[in-house]
């Protein structure tokens, strides 16, 4: 087996001291007891590193710097508490915040050692979104074994031999770990380390439950549907990986149906091609009903489509189409041969408009049996097309682009109007997420899922300010590309909702939101995107 590497944070340092109490300075302790704690651990194979091997300052910063460098396998940052008041002594271990995975499992253990070891009570851990913890390390912990007011000189080494069990025992556990993943066909696969069990694990699209199968220690995990995936993987003891999460999208994203040669009173072959949100077949064995005209057909796919033929004497082909819950209707003129086609560039959905009667685009492709068509499409200028003469044709992107495909959350608490900025931003073309706000938890959960690029969060304010996390750098030029376009004071929070989605993200305090502030609000974004491509 490799050895693990751990890195021991000892809290504090230099001219920031830490809890003082009578002659006790909490961070030379820290840094004694991260000392002890290191000798225990090599002798036993563990490969150690500290982020301060003297008594320094360090930023919280270079802190996750040097982590995200060393990489370890258990980041745990050692403190020492103090309080004014005598609520009696006890142990407190914080995790970084995740709902079942190493970090949680590992306070735990360590909370029990401690506990064993001090002889004091302890609190149940704690999530935490302190700045410290959230690096990239798969287990990250800061511990504050007791109160200094109850010190005395056997501490530190009795700290430091219940911090080593409890790192001992831990690795004994060996958690699978998933590396990597890749979408093919209708499944999500696992490229997973570790031992794990497909019985013991769990995979859910929205709470359903869907297959986990093992292949040469992957896992693949079967797509049905669209919505949000979650797997936990688990090893025959029931110690989980990581959870894994991501969106899953319609997966199957659009049709397209041939009716070949399209003359009346003959027999026509009809093929419909499915596709999934990778433009790529759908796999084989999809149940598809079909009603032509009221009459049954039942086929599954084969390389992502079905084929069958049709003879009817009839003008019109109604098809009904249902397919994975889904279910769709095509009405298809046969016009012997006068239906008109061409190939919108760049757009895979939209809407052909005749009359009020609405054409589907579907990958691009456009059917019509009248030459004329105004196209609306999401992200795209409207444009005239004239099938009769041009096959191929190319709207101008809305914004030059730079809205396209570009995931942006709104929250809001008392400003409605903030759906306003999510619609616009929609038909430009962006995947937009909005939702009122209602509680911390919740909402970081929702944005983690949605993995913004953009999270705007606007909070009713008498006073108006723009603020964004100090270590997003990303947020800091969109809150300055903001400030600018609403002439508002932009300044730093630690408000916990900036601190831990990706991407940038910024608050705004805002009195009302005006059709005014809207549009600059839109233009403040695009200046972001254009900023950092
Ligand atoms: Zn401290």
């Amino acid at each position: 087996m490799d050895k693990k590497k751990i890195l021991i944070d000892p809290g504090h340092g230099g001219n920031e001291t830490g809890a003082i109490y009578k002659n006790l300075v909490e961070k030379d302790l820290n840094l004694k007891v991260a000392f002890k704690l290191k000798d225990m651990l090599e002798k036993y194979d563990f490969e150690v590193y500290l982020t301060r091997y003297e008594d320094k300052e360090l930023t919280l910063k270079q802190r996750i710097e040097l982590t995200n460098k060393i990489m370890p396998d258990l980041f745990i940052s050692i403190h020492h508490n103090s309080s004014y008041e005598d609520f009696g002594n006890r142990v407190e271990v914080y995790y970084r915040y995740e709902e079942d995975g190493p970090s949680l499992k590992f306070a735990e253990l360590l909370t029990l050692h401690l506990e064993k070891y001090l002889k004091i009570p302890s609190r149940k851990p704690f999530p935490a979104f302190y700045t410290v913890l959230r690096n990239d390390a798969p287990v990250s912990v800061l511990v504050e074994p007791y109160y200094l007011k109850y010190y005395n000189d056997d501490l530190p080494e009795i700290t430091s031999i219940a911090l080593f069990e409890a790192i001992k025992e831990f690795f004994k556990w060996e958690y699978p770990r998933i590396k990597n993943f890749e979408i093919k066909n209708n499944f999500v696969i696992l490229d997973v380390e570790g031992r794990w069990d497909a019985e013991m694990s769990i995979a859910t699209i929205d709470n359903e439950r869907v297959l986990i199968e093992k292949r040469n220690n992957k896992a693949y995990i079967y797509i049905t549907k669209s919505g949000n995936l979650t797997v936990i993987l688990r090893n025959f003891k029931g110690f989980p990986s990581r959870i894994f999460e991501m969106k899953i999208n319609n997966i199957l994203k659009s049709y397209t149906i041939d009716v070949f040669p399209a003359i009346k009173n003959i027999p026509n072959l009809i093929t419909i091609r499915f596709y999934d949100i990778f433009l790529q077949n759908i796999s084989d064995d999809f149940e598809v009903q079909i009603n032509v005209n009221g009459i049954e057909y039942l086929a599954k796919t084969r390389d992502g489509k079905i084929s069958f033929i049709v003879e009817m004497e009839t003008e019109v082909y109604d098809i009904r189409m249902k397919i994975a819950n889904l279910e769709f209707f095509e009405s298809i003129p046969l016009n012997d041969g006068s239906i008109y086609w061409g190939k919108i560039e760049g757009v895979w959905d939209g809407y052909g408009i005749y009359e009020d009667k609405i054409y589907r685009i579907f990958n691009g492709y456009l059917f019509s049996n009248v030459p004329k068509l105004k196209v609306i499409a999401r992200g795209f200028q409207t444009i005239e097309v004239d099938l009769s003469k041009e096959r191929i044709y190319k709207p101008d992107k809305l914004f030059e682009g730079v809205f396209h495909h570009k995931r942006i959350a709104i929250i809001y608490d008392y400003l409605d109007s903030a759906y306003e900025i999510a619609s616009r931003l929609w038909f430009f073309g962006a995947n937009v997420l909005i939702f009122r706000y209602d509680d911390e938890l919740s909402a970081i959960r929702k944005v983690i899922d949605f993995n913004s690029e953009v999270l705007i969060f606007l909070k009713y304010s008498e006073i108006e300010v723009i603020k964004h996390y100090e270590m997003d750098k990303y947020g800091e030029k969109l809150a300055q590309m903001l400030s600018k376009r609403l002439k508002i004071f932009n300044d730093y929070s630690s408000y916990q909702i900036l601190i831990q989605p990706f991407g940038a993200r910024v608050l705004l305090e805002l009195k009302n939101l005006d059709e005014d502030m809207i549009r600059e609000i839109i233009l403040g974004i695009k200046d972001y995107f254009e900023s950092v491509v």
